[in-house]
């Protein structure tokens, strides 16, 4: 028998919105089935799908009631003009008692599906999702955030985009059994994008408002250099791209259209865990700065695009 997809759809409900600063809004939906999603990290993925077009999410809600359902090829197999939307979003918080499921938005502007609902929705307003089903029995997938328990030293780099990841994985860091020396870099649209946040890391807020020249990323990427790294990474082991077995140890050489997602790949013994989610080439290019520039192993990093500038996600 084949075993159940470990994600599945659910109908949802918008129950509230909730204001979490100036350009992040919090959406809480309800439905019949959000008591049976589950979510296993900070980071969990899921899909949301905005009826856009004249792309009706009917189709969908249906295939939600089903209890078995491969919503992925029930999707596909939907006539292109009538195929809703979809985008990646995170579950900020999950409380299956109260079949109540978080996500916050970015609200970037009209230019896209999920901006543009979020700017307008109300309660009553209806979507479908995909996340992970509580009673799935497969491997449990859809995140990144994966520290190694005897982790000692971690970066968080996240844009606004990132940033409901990032709050979640502060909310854990106190789990982790050696107390990490943390620090984290957000940039945010505006100065009144800073959230309390756990102060369980050293916390660094970049709101490029009060540079308004400057680029998505930009003040990530200052940021990032201003910390003393070399001598930290070069004591794990890492050699700089200045030096001449820098090539062999550490060569990263992606280019524009080269990795977009790179996971670390750790086990529990490792020191170090940068988890970095941004803008697209943003995130590839503070990878690359701490693989090349520092020295830093591949494997201790995650660098994740999750969005690309002046390009739909769809
Ligand atoms: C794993 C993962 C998790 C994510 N979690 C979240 C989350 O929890 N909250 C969240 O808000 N986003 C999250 N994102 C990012 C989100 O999927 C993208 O921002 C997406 O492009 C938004 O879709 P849209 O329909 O609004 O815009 P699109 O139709 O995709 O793009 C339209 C235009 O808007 C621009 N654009 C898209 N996003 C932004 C932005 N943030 N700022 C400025 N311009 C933008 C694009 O460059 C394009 O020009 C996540 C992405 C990934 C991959």
């Amino acid at each position: 028998m084949a075993t159940k997809p470990s994600y599945r759809l659910f109908d949802i409900t918008l129950a509230r919105r909730t204001q979490v600063s100036a350009s992040l809004v919090r959406f809480t939906f309800t439905g019949p089935e959000v008591s049976q999603m589950a979510t296993y990290a900070p980071d969990q993925r899921v899909k949301l799908f905005f009826p856009e077009g004249g792309g009706s999410l009917d189709p969908l809600f249906e295939i939600a009631k089903l209890e078995e359902h491969d919503w992925y090829g029930a999707y596909r197999a939907l006539p292109d003009a009538q195929r809703p939307s979809a985008r990646t979003y995170t579950i900020r918080a999950l409380r299956p008692e109260q079949a109540e499921v978080d996500v916050e938005f970015v609200l970037h502007g009209d230019n896209g599906p999920a901006s543009r609902w979020a700017m307008r929705a109300r309660p009553g307003d209806r979507l479908a999702m995909t996340a992970p089903d509580a009673n799935a029995e497969g491997p449990k997938l859809g995140f990144e955030w994966k520290p190694p328990q005897n982790v000692r030293r971690i970066l968080i780099i996240a844009d606004e985009t990132a940033l409901p990841a990032a709050a979640g994985i502060l909310e854990t860091l106190d789990d982790l059994p050696l107390k990490p020396r943390a620090e984290a870099l957000f940039e945010v649209p505006r100065s009144d994008d800073v959230q309390p946040l756990p102060q369980v890391a050293k916390l660094n807020w970049l709101a490029r408002e009060a540079e308004p020249d400057c680029q998505h990323g930009e003040l990530l990427m200052r940021a990032l250099r201003d910390i003393d790294l070399h001598t930290e990474i070069q004591a794990l082991g890492g050699t700089p791209a200045n030096t001449t077995t820098s090539a062999t140890t550490n060569d990263e050489s992606d280019d524009e259209d080269g990795p977009l997602w790179e996971s670390a790949t750790l086990d529990d013994s490792a020191p170090f865990y940068a988890w970095i989610a941004a803008e697209t080439k943003v995130a590839m290019e503070l990878r690359r700065y701490l693989v090349n520039e520092c020295g830093l192993p591949k494997k201790y990093v995650t660098s994740m695009g999750y969005w690309r500038k002046d390009k739909a996600n769809g």
